[in-house]
């Protein structure tokens, strides 16, 4: 079996990290390298380039969103499961979704798929204001309270359809849907203000997907730019039984 060079320089920080010490100790610093490796290799020699979103990247500790046995793969350049069938996105995904939506702080940001609560931290290191909804009660749970321990007890987490957007707390001025969808949802695009950046990957389930940028302008959305991506599927009307 080839291990890849990255399997292997996370296997010898662990294993640095446990000679040198008390393994709870020594956590931090090694997550620590892992995660500024990661913005660096990962994010920087990509093309992410806004400094806010690198020191967000830099700051939210990936490991603790994922479940314990995967922490140490937290900083790998692919997604992980959560649980219930969904997959935390690859770090480049988040740092690209961040920078699309563009967020001043103060700018309100709506999240459709909670998942581990990752992409919420990230986004709530750049404004306090962060809501985010997932339909699946279990990991709205498990996030929240990841979330609270961490510190970032300002965002607001509720279970229920995304789908429907948050008409409580709209407008926006970001909104960022983090599970792939056939077409826009119309109430998401209703609860963006006018110069509002709306990021969602869309294509046919199962097939690849385009990440997609649309500005609100004069009441209507225009597409800016796209991506190829793969996400999990967002829970469409359509598709429920
Ligand atoms: N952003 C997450 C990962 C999202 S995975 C993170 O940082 O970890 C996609 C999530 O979308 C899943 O948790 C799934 O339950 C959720 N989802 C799917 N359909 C949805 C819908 N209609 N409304 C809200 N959430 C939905």
């Amino acid at each position: 079996m080839v291990m890849s060079s990255r399997i292997l320089v996370v296997l010898a920080l662990l294993l640095l990290g446990n000679a040198a010490g008390p393994a709870a100790a020594q956590d931090g610093d090694i997550y620590q390298a892992l995660r500024g490796r990661m913005v660096h290799v990962q994010l920087k020699a990509r093309g992410i380039s806004d400094p806010k979103v690198l020191a967000a990247m830099n700051r939210v500790p990936r490991q603790r969103f994922v479940p314990e046995r995967l922490a140490p793969l937290a900083y790998e350049d692919h997604p992980l499961p959560i649980g219930s069938g969904q997959t935390i996105s690859q770090p480049y995904i988040v740092a690209l979704m961040t920078e699309w939506a563009q967020l001043k702080p103060g700018d309100k940001v709506l999240e459709v798929g909670t998942g581990s609560g990752y992409q919420a931290a990230v986004l709530a290191e750049l404004t306090d204001k962060v809501w985010t909804i997932d339909i699946r009660p279990e990991l709205v749970v498990k996030a929240a309270d990841t979330l609270k321990t961490l510190g970032y007890s300002r965002v607001q987490v509720k279970s229920g359809d995304g789908y429907l957007g948050w008409p409580e707390a709209a407008p926006f001025d970001a909104i960022l849907v983090t599970a792939a969808a056939t077409r826009v949802p119309p109430v998401l695009e209703q609860q963006l203000r006018e110069g509002g950046r709306l990021v969602i990957p869309l294509g046919p389930e199962g097939g690849v997907q385009t990440l997609t940028r649309f500005r609100k302008a004069q009441g209507k959305i225009q597409e800016e730019k796209t991506v190829p991506v793969s996400f999990v599927p967002l829970v469409e009307p359509e598709k429920r039984k």
